[in-house]
């Protein structure tokens, strides 16, 4: 039998392949499985799996209309050599804590553990349900989401990838990452405008009916990589099963034991596959959301009530500066019962009014969870000390998570062993790593912080920064808001 997949908004159902390929639902719903599998192991047999291993057992529990071969396929694809590391996922145990680095990937951000596998669940998708269309990927982005896609799709067969990005709106490695990336079916745009006028763009191409009709005949259709695709949320619960079973098989923990996981939050994936995982039957006690100044998630876990009506809030941990965390939409639906109506309703209230409330009920679902967040002066103290007592650098996102875990421990004296979800390489986030450890780097250039960085923290420079700093530029298109329709009909020839 296989597992299906409901809106979070109606009755809309589908298969694993076709919610993969729709990416939301047709009624602006989020798909969820109609029940939370379980492990289909037990986790001592877990104990000595590579990562690719325990991908096959978590995500056929997920994608039951995925063949072995097509899923493992999808695996072997994804997790090789793009990730310098064999662990795929390694885990450093300092200052109290275990830090699961998972930004050993292509672009060193934690959206490679699930773009680097999308692109081919999303093309295996295609050809279950007889797709002849090639599969256009639109994105915009902030930062990290359009390099991490660009790297995934980079010279996938049937694919093409447009990013737009907010020209002057993203730190200056994160655009040169972007614009000299390689392959023919990849195109970046920077767009004369913010990253809300690049989403609102983008949104405003999808709901294009006619367009959509000129595409068809052309033979494009239009796809997602944002992360409330199944496809992105699936691959993220892999990773919390793995480091359970790598602690385990360390001798870190004992059998069943429980651990609290810390996860910095913006859109609530990553959080929200760490919940998957323990309905799988994995031993997390608590999970732990970290927020920066942008705190609307602590809000809500503090009073029930979301609200996004507040002052925007740029911070040095910018791929979490969002006040509209989409994949909370599924963990509401679920704390409603699974009830359509009930979490439409909500949704509904926060595009018209800009919050909503939930009911006791709800909030006594929410038990496993607890928020807080950390200011800026915090995460930078967090940075310096822990460097100053260990010798780990962290990033700035990481470092969010680190202090609102040391809050945590202070607030409830919880001893239990936890784990860190370490998103990005402090080399993505070089300058507010540098000033937050010593002011006096403020002076250097970008590239001469990156060497100054490896030499303090004793770790190589990544691949990743290494080739962009002698790369040639291969994207130069900057368009007005207005001319992005025109711009993806160019690249596509129509
Ligand atoms: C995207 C991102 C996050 C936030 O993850 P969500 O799944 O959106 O909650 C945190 N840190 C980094 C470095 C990211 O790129």
């Amino acid at each position: 039998m296989n597992l299906m997949y409901k809106s979070t908004r109606s009755n809309e159902t589908v298969t694993a392949s076709q919610a993969i390929l729709k990416g939301l639902a047709s009624d602006g719903g989020l798909f969820v499985p109609v029940a939370l599998p379980k492990l289909s192991v037990d986790i001592d047999e877990l104990k000595g799996m590579s990562y690719q291993e325990v991908a096959y057992i978590v995500m056929k529990e997920f994608l039951t209309d995925f063949t072995e071969e097509e899923l493992k396929n999808c695996i072997n694809k994804a997790y090789d050599s793009k990730f310098d590391t064999e662990e795929i996922a390694p885990i450093v145990k300092a200052d109290g804590a275990y830090y699961l680095e998972l930004f050993h990937g292509a672009t060193i951000a934690f959206k490679d553990m699930a773009l680097s596998i999308l692109p081919h669940l999303l093309t295996t998708s295609a050809k279950k349900n007889n797709v002849k269309n090639e599969i256009v990927i639109l994105t915009a982005t902030s930062g990290d989401t359009g390099k991490a896609a660009l790297a995934g799709f980079a010279d996938v067969e049937n694919t093409r990838i447009v990013v737009f990005y907010p020209k002057g709106g993203v730190s200056p490695i994160q655009e040169k990452q972007m614009v000299t990336q390689k392959g023919a079916n990849t195109h970046v745009v920077g767009i004369k405008g913010n990253f809300d006028q690049a989403q609102s763009g983008v949104k405003a191409i999808f709901g294009n009916k006619e367009l959509e009709k000129e595409l068809d005949a052309a033979g494009f259709q239009f796809s997602s990589a944002n992360s409330i695709n199944i496809g992105r949320l699936v691959p993220q619960v892999v990773y919390y099963v793995y480091a359970y079973a790598k602690l385990l098989a360390e001798g870190e923990i004992v059998k069943g034991e429980k651990i609290n996981v810390v996860v910095p939050t913006g859109n609530f994936g990553n959080i929200l596959a760490a919940y998957y995982a323990k309905n799988m039957g994995l031993p997390i006690d608590k999970l732990i959301c970290a927020s920066n100044d942008n705190k609307v998630l602590y809000d809500f876990f503090e009073t029930g009530s979301y609200d996004k009506n507040r002052e925007f809030i740029l911070t040095n941990s910018p791929s979490m500066d969002i006040l509209i965390s989409s994949n909370l939409e599924r963990l509401i639906y679920k704390i409603a019962g699974c009830d359509d109506a009930k979490n439409k309703e909500l949704m509904t209230a926060l595009t018209t009014a800009g919050k909503y409330d939930i009911t006791a009920d709800m909030k006594a679902e929410l038990k496993d969870f607890y928020g807080n967040y950390a200011t800026e002066a915090e995460t930078a103290e967090v940075i310096k000390a822990i460097y100053e007592n260990t010798g780990y650098v962290i990033d700035t996102h990481t470092a969010v998570a680190a202090k609102v875990y040391k809050k945590y421990k202070e607030a409830t004296k919880d001893e239990t062993k936890s784990i860190i979800a370490s998103t990005a390489s402090p080399f993505k986030f070089t300058r507010s790593v540098m000033n937050a450890i010593d002011s006096k780097y403020d002076a250097m250039g970008d590239f001469e912080l990156v060497d100054e960085l490896s030499k303090i923290g004793n770790v190589a420079v990544p691949n990743a920064i290494e080739e962009i700093r002698t790369a040639p530029v291969l994207h130069d298109t900057v368009v007005e808001v207005d001319e992005m329709t025109d711009a993806v009909k160019k690249f596509l020839g129509m």
